[in-house]
């Protein structure tokens, strides 16, 4: 970021300006992104389970029929 008096490019993680020494502003905290949690299980993962569902359903309802050929 720049340095708010001097303008000078400081790396993100200086606190200080290496130019003039001014203190740099505390750049915006970024919040982690947390998954989201549904019944102990993020989303994601309950997404997952559902499609792996539908596989398994899927292979239930067509597999015997292709492979009991
Ligand atoms: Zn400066």
């Amino acid at each position: 970021m720049d340095c708010p008096k001097c303008g000078t490019w400081n790396p993100d993680d200086k606190q200080v300006c290496w130019r003039c020494q001014t203190e740099m502003p505390k750049p915006v905290e970024k919040k982690p992104r947390k998954p989201t949690i549904f019944l102990g299980l993020p989303v994601w993962a309950w997404a997952m389970l559902v499609v792996l569902m539908v596989v398994w359903i899927a292979a239930q309802c067509v597999g015997p029929s292709l492979i009991g050929r």
